[in-house]
């Protein structure tokens, strides 16, 4: 792939080559015959709305299913994607396969919106843009159906570009949630000026509500900031009853974790959303 891959990419490969110990070298090109080779997963984990107890959408989480070194998770492959390049080939893989997946559940038709994590690399290319909506208009989905998740980070990496590429798939319907929001430093006011429709609190001031004071106090400030700036908010990493019923309580929207459901491989879904029932989330207000 980086040989016939874009300009830029070889080059960012080219350049940092020196920096890499020979371990990781092997790492690099065994994973670009991973994404070449189909040994690249995607796992599925749903979210579901508090006050209805209805998911509304799943999101693909990327794992590496090593002949050796069995299921291998993002954050041991996903920097060195990342620093390669490989990361443009590896995001057009998991855009094509969770939207076919997408159409072969019948999403669609359910309402439900699929949820794609974006890396920094991946925005700060003016044409990301069209690279969506190709895959969009390939697989026949509409954009309403996609959600981008973007870490802090990466909007903050090269924002005007980022900036551009958001307001033209925001134009075309996709939809851009905030991912992991709490952890980055992004500027309010540039996050203010973003066509963007959720925001998800990160996991680590979620696993630990309530006793946690100061997790609590800024878990209640996210969800009114997000929803005075018209946003939904999702709660990640909720384990527990208790800490559902608190989120509840501070008006959070929805909630993502292992309570409702780990990731889970695609042909299990089905199964899962036929069993879920709605009224097990909801609780007393
Ligand atoms: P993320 O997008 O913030 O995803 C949430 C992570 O928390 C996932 O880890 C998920 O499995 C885990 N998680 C979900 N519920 C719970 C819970 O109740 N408790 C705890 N402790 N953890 C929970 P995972 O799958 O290892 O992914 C890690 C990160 O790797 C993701 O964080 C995302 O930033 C990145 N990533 C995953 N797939 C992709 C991908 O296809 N492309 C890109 N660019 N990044 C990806
Ligand atoms: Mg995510
Ligand atoms: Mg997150
Ligand atoms: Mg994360």
């Amino acid at each position: 792939y980086l040989a016939k891959g874009s300009r830029s990419g070889t080059a960012r490969y080219d350049q940092q080559r020196d920096h890499f110990d020979p371990a990781q070298l092997a790492l690099v090109a065994e994973l670009r015959r991973a994404i070449e080779g189909n040994e690249l997963v995607l796992y599925y984990q749903p979210k579901a709305e508090l006050r209805t107890g209805r998911v509304c959408a799943v999101e693909a989480l990327v794992r590496w299913r090593h002949p050796e070194r069995g299921m291998v998770p993002p954050d041991a492959f996903l920097p060195v994607a990342e620093q390669t390049g490989l990361i443009d080939a590896l995001t057009k893989w998991v855009l094509a396969t969770a939207l076919a997946q997408a159409v072969a559940w019948g999403l669609s038709f359910d309402r439900l919106t699929m949820a794609i994590n974006i890396s920094a690399r991946n925005l700060a290319r003016a044409d990301f843009a069209d690279t969506v909506l190709s895959a969009l208009a390939a697989a026949h989905v509409l954009p309403g159906r996609l959600v981008l998740e973007i870490t802090e980070t990466a909007l903050m990496t090269d924002p005007e570009t980022a900036a551009d590429v958001l307001f033209r798939l925001a134009e075309a319907g996709v939809r851009v949630s905030v991912d992991d929001f709490g952890q980055g430093q992004t500027s309010l006011s540039y996050l203010a000026t973003l066509p963007l429709h959720e925001l998800k609190i990160d996991k680590n001031f979620v696993g630990d509500l309530p006793d946690n004071a100061a997790h609590a106090a800024i878990v209640r400030s996210v969800i009114d900031l997000g929803h005075n700036l018209g946003l939904q908010v999702v709660a990640e990493g909720v384990e527990t009853r208790e800490i559902t019923a608190m989120l509840t309580a501070a008006g959070c929207d929805i909630i993502q974790g292992y309570l409702l459901a780990r990731p889970m491989p695609a042909d299990e879904l089905p199964s899962w959303l036929a069993g879920h029932r709605v009224s097990e989330l909801t609780v007393e207000r």
